[in-house]
């Protein structure tokens, strides 16, 4: 909506009627450019968009849900609120593949998406299977459909989904249910997730790409090898191209060899298309797994977080956290962004996320990157000391403000007039 400025309407109401009609026209042409044409405007802040290539100071203009234009100046009079985030990284809202978001029933210790995504800058969250096609939908309307974040799905192949007995039960792994369900709700479910079997057999992993096969999706897995199933078979074998195995830097997982460096199968995998997920958690981030991978250019193709309520506490598993983890192990700030927003989504075949394109969706964090020394924590409690920490200052989600660390998008109470209570 746009207003007319009032000594625009006099002037009209003056003139003679010969006159009105051109000077309508006028108006008409003219208003648009006096008029406050954004709803929001984020202003001078470094934006970091790998998708379009950005990394530079840019304003951000948001007009309803949708991004409406990035440039190096825009007017601050053509926004109705502008928020000053100098000195800040503005990026695409984070996609965080593998979260646990059901906080009862199977699998609840999850943490309530709003709570666990919102503040660390994540805009679209990825349940990891916590429920299956038997319970899908009473998740759905427990869980996703009240959530401001963006929660999407991985469809566990346990009919039950992540509950501790299901998930040893070869007879609730039905791939053509579970196809079905993610057929009926393709703008939520995103793919299958396998996890935690622990029988010798292949089924639940084979089950489970069966059931990608029909629905067209990709599965993640979470894999611990046993000898009748190796790790080299999974990912050379069993997975398709495309199918994603989270955990990468677990110290259950053989991605290095007795010296140290990365076995060839794995990169051998990586050529033929297989995914490689960060999945910090609360057992599956090694400083000493992660770091010479890193050296050896073994780098996350995407950096997940897996956090719950278990990985919350002590490791830390936020999504900025394990961002910077990484950004201290030598990662690119420009590159932990991209492996945090483009692959993520293009893993999910999202690929219209985790950009700041015109007309996508108006998901965005804001960023500080603070200097220092800062200690992180992996799974085992090894500590790691970096120079360099993201912390997230401003989330909006669909042109909303939904998270401000700090209140930079609110004034000053002596000059805020009367206000009333902020939701
Ligand atoms: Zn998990």
């Amino acid at each position: 909506m746009f207003h007319v400025k009032h000594s625009e309407g006099a002037l009209v109401f003056s003139i003679s009627r010969f006159l009105l009609p051109i000077v309508v026209a006028a108006t008409a042409i003219l208003a648009p450019c006096r008029a406050q044409t954004f709803d929001l405007l984020l202003k001078s802040g470094h934006v970091i968009d790998p998708a379009n290539k950005i990394n530079a100071v840019r304003d951000v203009a948001m007009k309803g849900d949708t991004i409406a234009r990035i440039d190096a100046n825009i007017p601050a009079t053509e926004a109705k609120k502008v928020v000053d985030v100098s000195g800040y990284y503005v990026t695409p809202g984070l996609v965080d593949i593998h979260t646990h978001l059901s906080v009862e029933g199977p699998g609840g210790w999850g943490i309530y998406p709003d709570l666990s995504a919102l503040p660390n800058g994540v805009t679209t969250a990825v349940d990891a299977g916590s429920s299956g096609w038997k319970n899908f939908e009473e998740f759905k309307s427990r869980v996703i459909d009240g959530a401001r974040t963006r929660v999407l799905a991985l469809l566990n192949i346990v009919g039950v989904g992540m509950d501790p007995v299901g998930e040893q039960s070869l007879a609730e792994m039905d791939a053509r249910p579970t196809a079905e369900m993610v057929k009926k709700y393709p703008q939520i479910l995103v793919g299958i997730k396998a996890a935690h079997y622990e029988g010798p057999e292949w089924d639940a992993i084979d089950r489970a790409v069966e059931a990608g096969r029909l629905a067209r999706v990709p599965v993640m897995v979470d894999f611990r090898p046993q000898p009748t199933r190796t790790y080299a078979d999974l990912i050379l074998k069993h997975l398709r191209p495309g199918d994603i195995h989270t955990h990468m830097y677990a110290q259950h997982i053989p991605l290095l060899d007795d010296s140290g460096r990365v076995n060839d199968y794995v990169r051998e995998a990586r050529k033929r298309g297989i995914v490689f997920d960060l999945g910090h958690g609360g057992g599956s981030f090694w400083f000493r797994i992660a770091s010479p991978a890193m050296e050896q250019g073994f780098t996350p193709d995407s950096i997940s977080t897996d956090l719950h309520q278990r990985s919350s506490l002590i490791p830390q598993a936020t999504m900025v956290n394990v961002m910077s983890k990484i950004l201290s192990l030598g990662m690119p700030l420009e590159e932990v962004i991209y492996r945090s927003t483009v692959t993520p989504a293009r893993e999910i075949q999202r690929p219209e996320l985790g950009t700041l394109s015109v007309g996508a969706d108006a998901d965005i964090a804001v960023l500080e990157l603070q200097k220092g020394n800062f200690g992180f924590v992996d799974s085992g409690h090894g500590r790691h000391i970096g120079n360099q920490k993201l912390r997230c200052m401003l989330t909006v989600r669909a042109g909303k403000i939904v998270f401000d660390a700090e209140g930079i998008s609110w004034p000053e109470w002596r000059k805020a007039g009367k206000y009333g209570v902020v939701e």
